[in-house]
């Protein structure tokens, strides 16, 4: 009882912000859809990709997408967003999955890159960016509330209608990892970076061209010939670098072994380095040993 007088409280102090950019909402396998402005002719087609895409996020790892609980859930894992349309609160129900309930994703669907960045100020944001956690958007204060009103904070995926699949199959794929993460008990922030864009980039493999396939490869390989693994890598390099160990511990130990791996990665991530890193380098042409004076100079 107290947690819904709370919701009510906040979506009643969030409607006057909320309204403040027009949105209209329509409903998603996983959730419910954000339109700012309108709902746009080609919504159908957005939504049939969005769940192929989180399809085929799940279905890589060998797992069904969660889907909408159907009968009595829990009201907490329910979220409740206001519907311009009719105004008026609406629930979303619950996702089922690994036999828990979890949250529904609130998806929002922007006209243009250009429209995301001004909601969400400078980031390394190139087209799309999920969060299972509060967001803390950039940009102008007001989009940020509109962000924070409308999506409660979490659960959400910001992407533009014109995503790729890579894109929306990358982003799922962090959904999935959370997801998966949180049924084992292992605590997903804490997985070093690399691992987490690693995770993506495999995940989305199927829908990238030829070409940026062998440029991310020889990117991992110019990486590892100065660098070592340590327990994250800054910018860019993070996912052709993850791409690359994912990749090769996924080929050396199959999706299920490696998936348990995570829990090691995410509390002793430098015994997974120790005990991959070699075979790692060794699979891209690279002698075995770590260069010298990387370790030295990033003290590790
Ligand atoms: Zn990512």
């Amino acid at each position: 009882m107290g947690a819904s007088v709370c919701v009510a409280v906040v979506l009643a102090s969030s409607w006057a912000m909320a309204q403040a950019i027009p949105y209209m909402l329509t409903d998603w396998a996983c959730g419910v859809i954000v339109w700012p402005g309108a709902v746009p002719s080609y919504a159908e087609h957005f939504t049939q990709r969005l769940t192929h895409a989180a399809e085929a996020a799940f279905g890589f790892w060998g797992y069904d997408i969660p889907t909408s609980v159907k009968g009595a859930y829990d009201e907490a894992n329910a979220f409740q967003i206001h519907d311009p349309a009719t105004d008026s609160v609406r629930t979303i129900p619950p996702l089922g999955w690994a036999d828990r309930e979890t949250l529904p994703v609130v998806v929002f669907a922007f006209g243009s890159v250009d429209a995301i960045r001004l909601a969400m100020g400078d980031t390394e944001l190139y087209a799309a960016f999920w969060s299972p956690w509060p967001l803390d958007p950039g940009g102008s204060p007001e989009v940020k509330e509109w962000i924070l009103a409308v999506g409660a904070g979490y659960r959400n995926m910001i992407c533009t209608s014109s995503a790729t699949d890579e894109v929306l199959i990358h982003e799922f794929a962090h959904w999935f990892t959370f997801q998966w993460c949180y049924s084992q008990g292992i605590t997903a922030p804490q997985l070093p970076n690399y691992i987490v864009e690693g995770i993506a980039e495999v995940t989305c493999a199927s829908a990238k061209d030829a070409n940026s396939t062998v440029y991310d490869r020889l990117q991992a390989y110019s990486w590892a010939q100065n660098k070592c693994l340590t327990g994250s890598i800054q910018g860019v390099m993070k996912y052709p670098v993850g791409a690359s160990i994912v990749g090769y511990l996924v080929d050396t130990l199959g999706t299920d072994d490696f998936l348990r791996t995570l829990r090691e990665w995410s509390i002793r991530a430098w015994l997974m380095i120790d005990q991959y890193q070699a075979g790692w380098r060794e699979s891209l042409g690279l002698p075995s040993n770590c260069p010298q004076e990387e370790v030295e100079s990033t003290g590790v």
